[in-house]
């Protein structure tokens, strides 16, 4: 160390404490052998400037520009290096549920450890930044129905509950109207946190999103999920077909019968007697399908 002066003595030593971070449980011994010493002088000179040779040549095609790259060249080094691991969204699969169906306690433990311990926590896509509550959804575990919506609105951010503002209660009024009680239903959106502006849900955040709701129907094993609205619909059945001609038609989603309807906030927007007879189709539809009685319920 003795012939070394003080920059290259600076850069020994910090080198030799980055071995040690990089795993070295102890630092050598400051007396470095001479040889060392001028080793590492030459590894940390600055390189030699290249001097290209020039070459007169006859006039070619210039190269290709995919090249060879040869094998522990610098630039095999290079491209060989791990990177940040891929983003792994798995496609949806399309096949039927095949695991048993769970005990009601088991659905309970089940829905609410993944709403505490996941959801609640939730961070994966940019909604969570802008959300008051994440909205897991709500209902009766045996449910066989499954309302399906698109994302939380303003009412459903602050209360953590879906379907709770004004287009809630016109669904309670569509449930209600089929004989049944919101809590004989199972209610849940595509996204669990609300779209800024109550935006479409982007197809990125619905990606990251939807294993939830998958886990979600896969506990509760509906007979027949309700899509409401053409968001909840095209995402489920990956269709860009509009609404007016994918309602009250029977569709499939993983072996679980899929029924397309209006949501309830455009019949809000839209509330003319036909939209509201077209709904009521569908959900008759639903009761016939699943056995229920059909009230005779004149379209209000
Ligand atoms: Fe997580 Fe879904 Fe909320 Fe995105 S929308 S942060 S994926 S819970």
């Amino acid at each position: 160390m003795s012939g070394l002066d003080r920059a290259s003595k600076n850069r020994l030593t910090m080198w030799l404490r980055s071995e040690k971070a990089f795993g070295l449980t102890r630092l050598p011994s400051p007396v470095v052998s001479e040889s060392m010493a001028a080793a590492f002088v030459v590894a940390s000179a600055p390189p030699p400037p290249v001097v290209k040779p020039v070459v007169f040549s006859p006039r070619v095609a210039s190269p290709s520009p995919v090249m060879k790259v040869e094998q522990n060249s610098p630039v095999a080094r290079r491209e060989n290096k791990p990177g940040p691991p891929p983003l792994l969204i798995l496609p949806p699969s399309a096949a039927p549920f095949t695991a048993p169906l769970l005990s009601r306690d088991d659905k309970i433990a089940r829905l609410a450890a993944m709403d505490s311990q996941e959801v609640k926590v939730c961070t994966k896509c940019r909604l969570h930044a802008t959300r008051t509550n994440t909205v897991f959804g709500e209902g009766d575990p045996d449910a066989a129905i499954f309302f399906l919506g698109e994302g939380p609105g303003e009412t459903e951010d602050l209360s953590g509950r879906p379907f709770v503002g004004k287009a809630g209660q016109l669904l309670d009024k569509m449930i209600v109207g089929m004989g049944l009680t919101r809590e004989q239903v199972y209610i849940a959106n595509i996204v669990k946190c609300r779209p800024p502006q109550n935006r479409v849900p982007g197809a990125d955040e619905a990606a990251t999103c939807t294993p939830y709701l998958e886990r979600q129907l896969e506990i509760v094993r509906p007979r027949v999920i309700v899509t409401l609205g053409l968001s909840a619909t095209a995402y489920m059945l990956k269709s860009k077909v509009p609404m007016g001609k994918l309602r009250g038609n029977w569709q499939t989603w993983r072996g679980i019968k899929l029924m397309p309807t209006f949501h309830p906030a455009f019949l809000l927007r839209q509330f003319t007697l036909e939209n509201r007879e077209a709904v009521w189709s569908d959900l008759k539809l639903v009761l016939s399908e699943l056995g229920m009685p059909v009230p005779k319920r004149a379209v209000s």
